[in-house]
């Protein structure tokens, strides 16, 4: 028998596509947008899609969530299915997946933190801005973490956009918060936070900081936090200032500006939020808790755009009643696909997934388990795109034979009796959370366990079968 062309009307594409975070949605878009016949489902572990978009960006940043809308245009296509509340590599093997679709597309992001290697990183007290962070969003897996905000001074490790959210959510007022989607809980607890004084601190120097200009001005326009820098951190060396002055370095240059202005404010007399610079963390100590960081000072080494911090022997101490370490993100590995471990992510070529060094036939990578953490939401497309024409590229040297798809999909998982939430689930679950979040002003209350979300589909399938 012979076997239409794969992407052809009479032989689509099956595509299997492993999380609905911003990756994995521009990859559904580009598959979608071929020109070839596809089929995409989409897997995704919690209830909930949109992944990072939902629970990474920040609160009081509501622009930033509106790729959702274009993510929703991209679910309501005929030709995408949403399994949500399945995982890959419990629910689901890969190898399983690979029967039933022709290529699978990770796009699971970095789920985890990077790890500073010092003792007493693991102290109570002492957080990765993953936790505090998807604590806030109202993250399942997060949703009982405690925060003790009854210390004045709080610590941030890391200079990057992360960093920078950690600290607005902690200098905010609960005035400037109580709109957003915070989940309720954090706002409570936010309320009753005696933390005053936040220090956020850089390995490197200044013109190094990762955080993009925005963000940083962003810090100097809160409604009671006042942001301080010692203008003798922000002294550059040769080849600091060779990077300042690079045109191609505009965000390093804005920074310093913004800096600079930082240090001749006048303080208002309410909270500080502390930047410093040139100092890396060697201990957090404490008897039960975190009670303070030990930091060694730096000085900076190498060519310009190369510099690494050097320890110089000097210490000083800060005490505290919290730490955040926000120094990165890593992947989770997935049972059944390779994984790099120094790196935190998928091995790969060009978004081909590789095994043993060698391309694995239809198993393909993108976003941050591809490339790393690394830039903004829309980063995200481009890289999507670059993974899907790869993958289009292969087509003509994959396994033509037709795959169940998404019916072979959904026959596995009832087998296994797995609560597969589907696209016109998950939109009663966003109802619900709009509704919720109605009398209190705010755009949603977000349902915060898997549970409640599950029990929303419930009561919803009920009133339609009475
Ligand atoms: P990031 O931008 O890579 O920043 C990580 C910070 O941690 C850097 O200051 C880095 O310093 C420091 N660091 C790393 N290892 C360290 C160590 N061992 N000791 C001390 N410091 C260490 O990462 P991120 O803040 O997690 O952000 C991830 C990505 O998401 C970024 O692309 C970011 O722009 C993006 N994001 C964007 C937004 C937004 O657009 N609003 C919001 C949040 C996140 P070095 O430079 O010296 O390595």
């Amino acid at each position: 028998m012979t076997v239409d062309a794969l992407g052809t009307a009479g032989n689509p594409l099956r595509a299997a596509v492993v999380g609905s975070g911003p990756s994995g949605f521009y990859a559904a878009e580009a598959l979608l947008r071929s020109g070839r016949a596809v089929h995409v489902d989409m897997l995704e572990r919690l209830p909930a899609p949109f992944g990072l978009v939902r629970y990474g960006v920040a609160p009081d940043h509501p622009k930033l969530k509106e790729p959702i809308l274009v993510y929703d245009r991209i679910a309501r296509s005929g030709s995408f299915a949403f399994f949500g509340n399945v995982t890959v590599g419990r629910d689901a093997s890969v190898a399983e997946l690979q029967a039933t679709h022709h290529v699978v597309v990770f796009a699971c992001g970095a789920e985890t933190d990077r790890r500073l290697g010092i003792p007493g990183e693991a102290l109570p007290g002492s957080h990765t801005a993953t936790e505090f962070v998807g604590w806030y969003n109202g993250h399942p897996d997060y949703r009982d973490r405690q925060f003790d905000f009854s210390h004045e001074v709080a610590v941030i490790i890391g200079q990057g956009n992360v960093a920078a959210d950690v600290c607005r959510v902690l200098a905010k007022s609960v005035d400037e918060l109580k709109h957003t989607d915070i989940a309720q809980h954090a706002l409570e607890a936010l309320a009753r936070s005696r933390v005053r004084e936040i220090h956020v601190i850089g390995r490197r120097g200044p013109v190094q900081a990762k955080f993009t200009p925005q963000e940083l001005k962003e810090l100097g326009e809160l409604a009671d936090c006042d942001p301080v820098v010692n203008p003798g951190e922000l002294a550059l060396n040769a080849q600091s200032e060779a990077e300042r002055a690079d045109k191609m370095n505009r965000a390093g240059a804005r920074n310093i500006e913004i800096l600079r202005g930082f240090s001749t404010r006048r303080q208002r007399g309410g909270k500080r939020c502390y930047f410093r610079f040139r100092l890396s963390p060697v201990e957090i100590s404490g008897g039960a808790r975190a009670e303070r960081v030990l930091l060694e000072r730096n000085r900076l080494e190498g060519e310009a755009f190369k510099q690494v911090a050097v320890g110089i022997g000097e210490k000083i101490e800060l005490e505290c009643g919290l730490v955040f370490r926000s120094i990165g993100y890593r992947g989770v590995p997935i049972p059944g696909v390779s994984y790099d471990d120094k790196r935190g992510v998928i091995p790969n070529r060009d978004g081909r997934v590789l095994r043993d060094g060698e391309p694995a036939p239809g198993l393909y990578v993108t976003g941050w388990i591809k490339r790393g953490p690394s830039g903004i939401i829309g980063t995200n497309r481009a890289d999507s795109v670059a993974t899907v024409a790869a993958l289009l590229e292969d087509l003509p040297r994959l396994a033509a034979e037709p795959k169940p798809g998404n019916t072979g999909l959904r026959a596995l998982l009832s087998g296994r009796s797995v609560r597969v939430v589907e696209y016109g689930d998950w939109l009663a679950i966003d109802k619900a959370e709009i509704e919720r979040g109605r009398p209190k002003g705010k755009p949603r209350e977000k349902f915060t366990a898997c549970e409640e979300m599950l029990a929303v589909i419930t009561s919803q399938h009920e009133r339609r079968t009475r």
